[in-house]
């Protein structure tokens, strides 16, 4: 139910809905280029009100709080930010969502919140994503946010990995009284907050700020700590950890299998290439020391955000030529269509219906080309997207120095292979009973994001958490 009910109140609904539009303001490509900063330009407080005006207030519940996965209170907050409300704004995005500073910017917007605003249908949807990041970074220049702390239960829970999932879980749980460890492999927390999506998109300093709060809420992060080599699930139940919960993400990248050359020098995973980009040193595993030698060609191969993270990367680590090979058409890519902007905007280049075959070593041993071949799409498959085909004697060359394989994730097999009877499923992922409760086969085991519903989003991984940690403390309570 709606904080600020819209039914009360009195506002011209056709007068709002007619406002001009301005869409957000981005720092020039020249500027953007020379750095990894953000390329959005945060709103300031009067634009962020006027924005908010633009919100029409649909009857409760409006189509945005039923798309956003968290179901934030969108037209409440839009109201109190219209007002200038800004804490108020921000303390209501908090009570549905563990990280609404990074959801603000990171979800795609396009597809969720602004995605089913009524404003579409005359002209542009109220910038919802926008605005929630504004309230809640004001909140943390000026007063600061504590998460609320429940009265202590003694029960502790062991929570494997710190991404998205876990910080969602650990949130509610210690506003449940209980206390929690997070086991993180990486020297560092975050999962692909920090070792994945790029600062462009989601500065650093706005994760390592969120840390710290969750630090300052007593959860304690164990780094280095690979679960399944370093401690078994069992041996930390057999330790007194009172429950489990599993956000391992999934973050295995997946191999172009029967092509060869991938093994060459100048061929990088996705992962790989986006960590050793940009993250700093200090914070890097150890094996990822090396620096990049990315030379002034690159090919990203793939069509998902990761390809646009990864061309995008290259253009600011100074490659000269950078192209995106797909084998589909742009119509197919699952990629979202402002990322591919901003690649274009950027100045990567596509090439689609085209598949590579083999990468091609020169004369040094390093990567010098890509034997590609074209194709055409034929009959739907089980995605329903049109299958690729090969034309027959249609292979081509191109010259790159750097490739970079963007072809999705799959999840890491240790923790299924050290934890007896925890059932999994399609190569690896963990079977849930109801992924309201995030119950697991074993007892006392939950899990939720990326590493039970294959890579997805921060905001289902975090919500995902949420709803585990609920389940856990019933769990406890019955304990
Ligand atoms: C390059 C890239 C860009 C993306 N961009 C966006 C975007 O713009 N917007 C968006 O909404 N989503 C984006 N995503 C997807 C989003 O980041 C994920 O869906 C989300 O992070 C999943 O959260 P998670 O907690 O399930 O897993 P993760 O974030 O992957 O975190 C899992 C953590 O578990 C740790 N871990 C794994 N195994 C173990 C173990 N055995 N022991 C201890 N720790 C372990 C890992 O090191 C990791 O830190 C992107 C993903 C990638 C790869
Ligand atoms: S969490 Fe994501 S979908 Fe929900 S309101 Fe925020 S930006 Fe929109």
């Amino acid at each position: 139910m709606q904080a600020v009910p819209s039914e009360y109140l009195a506002i011209d609904r056709k007068e709002r809905a007619n406002k001009p539009f301005f869409d957000l303001d981005l720092r020039p490509v020249r500027d953007r280029m020379g750095d990894f900063d953000d390329v959005v330009i945060e709103f300031s407080p009067e634009r962020a009100m006027s924005e908010a005006a633009r919100c029409v207030h649909c009857p409760d519940p409006a189509p945005c709080m039923l798309a956003c996965p968290a179901h934030n209170d969108i037209p409440s907050a839009m109201w109190l930010i219209e007002q200038g409300k800004f804490l108020e704004a921000a303390q209501l995005y908090h009570k549905t969502s563990s990280l609404p500073e990074t959801c603000g910017r990171v979800c795609p917007h396009e597809q969720l919140c602004q995605g089913s605003c009524v404003d579409n249908k005359t002209q542009e949807p109220v910038l919802t994503g926008e605005l929630e990041a504004f309230a809640v970074d004001f909140e943390r220049r000026t007063a600061g946010h504590v998460i609320p702390l429940g009265s202590p239960t003694g029960k502790r829970v062991a929570l494997i990995g710190a991404g998205p999932a876990s910080l969602g879980c650990a949130d509610v749980l210690v506003q449940q009284g209980h206390e929690v460890t997070i086991f993180e492999a990486k020297p560092a927390p975050g999962g692909l907050l920090l070792y994945g999506i790029p600062n462009f998109k989601l500065p650093k300093a706005v994760w390592f700020e969120k840390w710290e709060e969750f630090e300052r809420a007593g959860v304690k992060f164990v780094p280095n700590f690979y679960v399944g080599r370093d401690k078994s699930i069992d041996q930390l139940l057999d330790e007194g950890f009172d429950a489990v919960f599993l956000g391992v993400g999934s973050e295995i990248d997946a191999k172009m299998e029967r092509t060869p050359g991938t093994d060459l020098p100048g061929v990088y995973e996705a992962t790989d290439f986006l960590i050793r980009g940009n993250v700093a040193r200090n914070l890097l595993p150890e094996n990822m020391q090396q620096p990049l030698e990315i030379g002034s060609r690159v090919v990203v191969v793939g069509g998902g955000d990761t390809a646009s993270d990864c061309l995008r990367t290259a253009l600011r680590l100074g490659a000269a030529e950078v192209t995106c090979v797909y084998r589909r058409t742009e119509h197919e890519m699952p990629g979202g269509k402002k990322d591919r902007r901003m690649a274009r905007e950027e100045g990567a280049k596509y090439r689609f219906l085209t598949q590579p075959v083999r990468f091609i070593a020169g004369e040094d041993g390093r990567l010098a080309a890509v034997e590609c071949i074209e194709m055409a799409l034929g009959e739907p498959d089980a995605s329903g997207r049109r299958r690729p085909v090969p034309v027959p004697d249609s292979n081509f060359s191109v010259a790159c120095d750097t490739a970079i394989l963007a072809l999705g994730y799959w999840p890491d097999p240790i923790i299924s292979k050290t934890t007896p009877e925890l059932e999994t499923h399609d190569w690896g992922l963990i079977t849930v009973a109801d992924k309201e409760t995030g119950a697991t086969s074993r007892p006392g085991v939950f899990s939720a994001g990326d590493c039970v519903t294959g890579p997805d989003l921060v905001v289902t991984a975090m919500v995902g958490g949420r709803k585990a940690a609920l389940a856990i403390d019933e769990y406890l309570k019955q304990r």
